[in-house]
């Protein structure tokens, strides 16, 4: 099984524990709901608290080292509640 790990709580967790945002190679981020998008990836729970500490410490904005723009954070928000 194909383990990654939470970006906020650094819990390595099966992949479909897991919500992965991706940086396309052109720049753009996005919820990756198949798994397959090309491009870096990063990881949160999709349970628990993860989100929610995740877009309040803006994770992303760690884990790409860049700014990520608010309507990415409620991309991954609204995706965690459709779960
Ligand atoms: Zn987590």
């Amino acid at each position: 099984m194909v383990e990654r790990m939470c970006h906020v709580c650094r819990t390595m967790r099966p992949k479909s524990a897991l919500i992965r945002v991706v940086r396309t190679p052109d720049g753009a981020f996005c919820v990756d709901a198949v798994g397959k998008i090309d491009g870096r990836g990063c990881y949160v729970c999709r349970e628990g608290d993860c989100v929610a500490k995740g877009v309040k410490s803006r994770y992303l904005n760690r884990a790409f080292k860049c700014v990520v723009e608010q309507e990415v954070y409620q991309e991954v928000v609204r995706y965690a509640g459709e779960q």
